[in-house]
């Protein structure tokens, strides 16, 4: 068999990661994976059980029996908490709070590890999150960290929110922005950091598709 391709890709909220990645996965004939989803369904597991999310005890004792599961369904990733398809469930507000409140769980970490380990081990893929070029796949062939501006990527975010029709204050968006990344940088396990031997790429000043081009050239260059 030949060899098994992994390229990781990091960076904060907002900073384009996951249309970036599942681009240039396409473009490659890879899987894509977005390892945030895993978080998020975790986490609306929790809260339908009504638990309080950051409370380690409590959100701890659903992994003995919660099932997550990633299925690829003509190479576009559906998650599944049990039998039910929450792809569109874990894109809530809720389930965003829920999602950082429990990936600060040290338990929840370890129970996703594997998972995510096993599908790298299996396929060709890029895989978006915080801690994969740093944790998860330290050997991953390409590492990739990808960032903006704060203010840019609040920008980008009231841009989408306006697009579905949700008003919300540029101030407020970028606050949250700033809170998200202090959150990701600062927690004890696995913070959102730049592996040493990661690609720095920022995007302030590129439009999607040149960070697109800026990925795929650099993963070209690398494989
Ligand atoms: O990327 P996304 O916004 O879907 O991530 C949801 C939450 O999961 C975030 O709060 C992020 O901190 C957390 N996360 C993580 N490690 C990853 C991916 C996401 O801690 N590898």
């Amino acid at each position: 068999m030949s060899e098994i391709i992994n390229i990781a890709i990091d960076g904060p909220a907002g900073a384009g990661k996951s249309t970036v990645s599942r681009r240039a996965a396409a473009h490659f004939g890879f899987i894509y994976v977005d390892t945030g989803a895993l978080y998020r369904a975790v986490g609306l597991n929790a809260l339908r059980l009504g638990l309080d999310t950051s409370d380690p005890i409590a959100v701890g004792g659903t992994l003995g029996s919660v099932k997550v599961s990633l299925r690829f369904i003509d190479g576009e990733q559906r998650i599944f908490l049990f039998d039910e398809d929450v792809s569109e469930a874990i894109r809530t507000p809720e389930a965003s709070m829920a999602a950082s409140n429990v990936s600060a769980i040290p338990s929840v970490r370890e129970f996703l590890f594997d998972l995510q380990r096993d599908i790298a081990a299996e396929n060709n893929c890029v895989m978006d999150g915080r801690d994969i070029g740093t944790v998860v796949l330290p050997n991953a062939k390409v590492k990739l960290f990808l960032t903006a501006s704060p203010e840019k990527r609040a920008e980008r975010r009231c841009a989408e929110l306006t697009a579905k029709g949700i008003g919300e204050k540029y101030e407020n968006v970028l606050a949250d922005i700033i809170q998200r990344d202090y959150n990701d940088s600062h927690r004890e396990i696995a913070p959102l950091k730049q592996a040493d031997d990661a690609v720095l790429i920022d995007t302030t000043e590129m439009t999607l598709e040149q960070s697109v081009e800026a990925v795929i050239s650099a993963i070209k260059e690398r494989i």
